[in-house]
């Protein structure tokens, strides 16, 4: 009886939630930065300076790194722990992107993993790669978002001040942090015009950053098993395919801070900085499985009925043991 009104109270909730009103603020502000990114590549073939086009790569890069290893795998996933130093420096990058403070990304990442595939995901791919990936997000949040955000456990962001201070004076920092101080370098350092550095160091910069960080939720359209392919989806393989079906294998194991957002594993600049930070002690407890435990756990599931994610759980804990003793530089951790 329980179970039936929680599925009627569910069904109701998914049947309304498909509709969101666009947020024509948010649909503007796309537009006109969407087109300052057309105006950028165009300058920066014609009239930008050298050293503004790689000042625009580099502040790009460390806001795509703020969002995979901060953002997502640090925060959202904590497959490791970081010091203040690396935390402020983290969300600095994170700041970069422009895309809302960590903690609301947090939460709507978490709320995309627990209904992943579902209306109730803010991100459901099955509504095609356009949706997932770029319309959802000039939509306003349904109604029914603050109930459902409620179920998310947030208890760790709430406790992290660097976190928190960022959501308190977000506007603050993204107005100096992501747009007044890139744009003022190029003009005060070197002399470049005024109208070429905003287009470059803030419009282009953006705009990628943030196409990069809604790859995040989207990804699995180019990274994932295709839709309708039964051959692999929910299957035990999936463990066993050296974790190259990258979404399937992070909606699983979220905490494997080796999983990268662009469907490698193992390898790609994030991993390759966590693992310079553990080495400088910046960076501890990375989290991850070793395909050895993996296989023991499917055999334990095969062996014992109980469910694989259960059995990955009490493997996880002996691959934790197994990878502590991994040195972080090596060019790539066995698998
Ligand atoms: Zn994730």
């Amino acid at each position: 009886m329980a179970d039936g009104e929680d599925n009627k109270k569910m069904a109701d909730t998914e049947s309304v939630s498909q509709h969101r009103d666009i947020s024509w603020p948010v649909v503007l502000y796309s537009v006109h930065i969407h087109i300052g990114a057309l105006f950028g590549i165009y300058y920066i073939f014609t009239e930008a300076k050298l050293l503004t086009t790689l000042f625009s790569l580099l502040l790009t890069l460390l806001a795509v790194l703020g969002a995979t290893a901060g953002a997502h795998r640090l925060w959202a996933h904590r497959s490791y722990t970081a010091n203040s130093t690396l935390r402020v420096i983290l969300m600095l990058c994170q700041t970069l992107v422009l895309q809302g403070s960590i903690y609301d990304w947090v939460l709507d990442h978490r709320l995309h993993h627990k209904y992943f595939g579902t209306d109730l995901d803010p991100y459901n791919n099955k509504k095609g790669v356009l949706h997932a990936h770029f319309t959802t997000n000039l939509k306003k949040k349904h109604p029914e978002y603050a109930r459902l955000a409620a179920t998310i456990d947030m208890t760790d962001m709430q406790e992290d001040r660097i976190v928190i201070f960022q959501k308190r004076y977000y506007w603050l920092l993204a107005a100096v942090v992501g747009v007044l101080l890139p744009w003022n370098a190029p003009v005060e350092y070197w002399g470049e015009h005024i109208l070429n550095s905003l287009i470059l160091t803030c419009l282009l910069r953006s705009t990628i950053a943030l196409h990069w960080a809604f790859l995040i939720n989207s990804g699995i359209y180019i990274w994932g098993i295709p839709a309708g392919d039964k051959s692999y989806a929910n299957s035990n393989l999936i463990f066993i395919l050296t974790k190259s079906y990258w979404p399937q294998y992070h909606y699983l194991l979220p905490w494997d801070y080796q999983t990268g957002e662009y469907g490698n594993y193992g390898e790609g600049c994030t991993s390759t900085f966590i693992r310079i930070w553990a080495a400088m002690g910046w960076a501890t407890g990375l989290r991850t499985m070793d395909t050895e435990s993996i296989r023991n756990a499917l055999i334990t599931a095969t062996d014992t009925k109980k469910p694989v994610i259960e059995c990955l759980r009490d493997a996880e804990n002996y691959s934790k043991t197994y990878n502590e003793k991994e040195m972080y530089l090596q060019p790539k951790l066995p698998l």
